[in-house]
């Protein structure tokens, strides 16, 4: 494959056999998929997944090791050319809910689901490996895949536990470039990848509020500190705070999800709480609402005499896409399957994403990829994260294709330019074109981004 060649024009494929490798795959992987679906495992701990991941990843050449911490599979393929390192991540954890799809593959585990696609993340990360090992002569370089346990943070996140064992030196080096994709049952047609470059998802943290008073008889206030009302002032403070004390351009989401206080009408309880998730997109925006709200609530609460005890925890930070490697992956989809199936999002979403921790120490691009059934409407089909959440296996094949040929154009481009990726320029170009007007309305309301 030339690496410099000119980008395509109208709907020319120039990467096709990669992608007709892939469709060769299809039945495979929807096979593992289906399989992985109907078994989901929650948070860190995903033995069953995390078998089936190595049984489908042996025989491979690949240099296979396990998580501590968790049940993660990494996985580093060596390429018979000498160059830097790629790293593939999937996310393979499912959610806690209880799957109402009628499918004949539905989760056969109450309480569990892979209602966010991470199964099909899963599957195409398993079809790249095998693409790049049946390529292993023309890579120039190594590819690590990450296959990562509890992205939607149930037991606490699972990217920074793979960091933390090591994930980002598993090839001896740092990856140049990470890259990964995330189907959506909803909001894009089927086959339409989106992103945008910059920032992509939002930093997604937690305050914790417990006011304490002092209960009492209900017919007594004055004797008692109630901190019931107090709490009420502390949720409706916040609202103000958010609408005055940010720039409309860097925009802030606080919304308290959870309440509770008291046991009965009469009885004026010591203490009561509440939980809110705190959404933002820049560092200057979430030290302000770290601050500021201790500062807001522990003062409102000081005001009526009572104690607000205050915890911001920080979860994901916001994820930024590189230009320069988001420009390679739209200009590879465009490769790969015309240019019409690339989508530049106008505006990040206020999701948020763990793959968010690898994306500060590596360079790359986060690609959101539609997955609805053709039999449904993706503007009206079910969220991802709901019990009637479908994706199509169809998708299975190209987004196995684009990991793959990313990984060998990022390696190639670096064997040959000694920098950055070079033959990915083109791409500014496909973000417009033949995509239809009609994905433009739901993909601006949030095309990346979907987890947290
Ligand atoms: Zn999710
Ligand atoms: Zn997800």
């Amino acid at each position: 494959m030339p690496l410099n060649d000119a980008a395509p024009t109208g709907t020319a494929r120039p990467d096709a056999a990669l992608r007709d490798a892939a469709e060769a795959l299809a039945d495979e992987l929807t096979a593992l998929r289906r399989e992985i679906h109907a078994e989901p495992e929650l948070g860190r701990a995903l033995p069953r997944t995390q078998q089936r991941v190595l049984a489908a990843l042996d025989g491979l050449g690949l240099e296979i090791t396990t998580g501590h911490a968790l049940t993660s599979v990494t996985a580093v393929l060596r390429g018979a050319l000498p160059g830097p390192t790629v790293l593939l991540r999937a996310d393979m954890d499912a959610l806690p809910v209880t799957e109402d799809t009628g499918l004949p593959y539905a989760s056969r585990i109450a309480g569990a689901m892979h209602a966010c696609g991470h199964d099909l993340h899963t599957a195409m990360l398993v079809g790249a490996a095998r693409l790049l090992a049946e390529r292993r002569a023309e890579l120039a370089g190594s590819v690590v895949f990450m296959f990562q346990p509890d992205e939607e943070g149930t037991d606490g996140g699972g990217a920074e536990l793979m960091l933390a064992e090591g994930v980002l030196d598993a090839s001896g080096e740092l990856p140049v470039a990470a890259y990964a994709l995330h189907v959506a049952a909803n909001r894009l047609p089927r086959g339409l990848f989106a992103s945008r470059p910059g920032i992509a998802t939002a930093a997604s943290d937690t305050l914790t509020v417990t006011v304490h008073g002092l209960g009492g008889h209900g017919s007594a206030p004055h004797k008692a500190a109630d901190p019931i009302p107090v709490l009420c002032e502390l949720v409706t403070a916040l609202q103000t705070f958010v609408t005055r004390r940010f720039d409309v351009h860097d925009p802030v989401v606080l919304t308290v999800g959870s309440i509770h206080g008291g046991t009965k009408a009469n009885v004026i309880p010591g203490q009561a709480g509440f939980e809110a998730t705190v959404r933002s997109y820049s560092p200057t925006a979430r030290e302000a609402l770290r601050e500021g709200t201790r500062t807001l609530l522990t003062g409102i609460a000081a005001a009526h005499g009572l104690r607000a005890e205050v915890h911001y925890r920080d979860g994901y930070p916001a994820m930024r896409n590189t230009a320069e490697e988001l420009a390679l992956a739209s200009d590879t989809v465009a490769r790969l399957f015309g240019p019409q199936r690339y989508f530049n999002a106008p505006a990040p979403t206020p999701g948020a994403e763990d793959m968010a921790f690898v994306l500060d120490r590596v360079p790359g691009a986060y690609l959101m990829l539609g997955a609805c059934p053709p039999d449904r409407d993706y503007a009206t089909a079910a969220y991802n994260h709901s019990p009637q959440a479908v994706f199509d296996d169809a998708v299975l094949p190209d987004g196995a294709a684009l990991l793959a040929q990313l990984a060998l154009r990022r390696l190639a481009a670096v064997s040959t330019a000694g920098s950055g990726p070079t033959d990915g320029g083109q791409a500014g170009s496909t973000s417009s074109g033949t995509t239809s007007t009609a994905h433009a309305g739901t993909a601006a309301s949030g095309a990346t981004g979907t987890a947290g």
